[in-house]
């Protein structure tokens, strides 16, 4: 199967000058020079200019990585960590499908309905294929600046089924993927692009409404309103939407493409 990769920075906000690695589970891993099992953690800092993690046959791995006293996360993939002037920049390289599972994890709470999970894992996969490259040192953050990313989800997790259901499915105008905007609650209606949003290739989003809101007016919109509606999505899918049509609801004028045809 071909992998498709993705490059994650990670820990930006923090402008870490050290970060601790260690083994995410029982397997062993490589970090530089070094194996690490068990609980043995390796500190780097800014005198180690590049450090690479993988599994020792080079291939992604269960990581750990923690800026000491601030945030620890478990990754899979494999790390790239270099120093950039006087912080540490942490570069994850995983799986697109990985990153997929993981941003819908992070983007909407655990028990949302499974074709809610589904819309959004199409919304991240075409965000990551269809984006402008948003930084030097690799391809997107796991902030909102780019995409909401935490941990990945368990394979047994709706999130991750999400992601594997949908697998290769991306939402696409005039046969182009484009990178889809969307917002937590849009206060009844979908706002129009007044001009072309990065990554859209030409689309212009369209103003739409949304039941759920309109019915809960009381509800402040969040979000800049462009797009699909994550309240609005879960609760077209309660009542028993698809989600292929809850994308198209939301983005009139697109098509839902499958890239990988089973
Ligand atoms: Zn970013
Ligand atoms: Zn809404």
């Amino acid at each position: 199967m071909l992998l498709t990769l993705v490059h994650i920075g990670v820990f930006g906000l923090f402008h870490p000058s050290k970060i601790t690695v260690r083994p995410g589970s029982a397997a062993a891993i490589i970090c530089g020079s070094r194996v690490l099992e068990g609980t043995q953690t390796a500190t780097l800092g800014l005198s180690n200019l590049e450090t690479r993690i993988s599994s020792p046959s080079g291939g992604a791995a269960d990581i750990v990585l923690a800026v000491p006293g601030r945030i620890e996360r478990l990754y899979r993939g494999t790390a790239l960590i270099k120093t950039v002037g006087e912080e540490l920049i942490a570069v994850i390289e995983m799986d697109r499908e990985v990153a997929v599972a993981s941003i819908v994890a992070a983007e909407l709470p655990p028990g949302a309905p499974l074709e809610a999970l589904k819309a959004q894992a199409v919304l991240a996969r075409s965000f990551l294929a269809a984006s402008p490259p948003r930084h030097r040192d690799f391809d997107f953050c796991d902030t909102t600046h780019c995409q909401f990313l935490r941990a990945w989800p368990n394979p047994g997790q709706d999130a991750y089924r999400a992601a594997s259901e949908t697998r290769g499915i991306l939402l696409t105008y005039r046969g182009t993927a484009i990178a889809p905007r969307y917002s937590a609650a849009c206060g009844g209606h979908t706002i129009s692009s007044e001009a072309d949003e990065p990554g859209s290739h030409g689309y212009r989003y369209q103003s739409v409404p949304c039941n759920y809101c309109l019915r809960h007016s009381a509800e402040p919109a969040r979000g800049h309103r462009l797009g699909l509606c994550q309240q609005g999505a879960s609760a077209m899918a309660l009542s028993g939407a698809t989600y292929r049509e809850i994308l198209n609801h939301y983005y009139p004028g697109t098509k839902v493409t499958d890239f990988h045809p089973r």
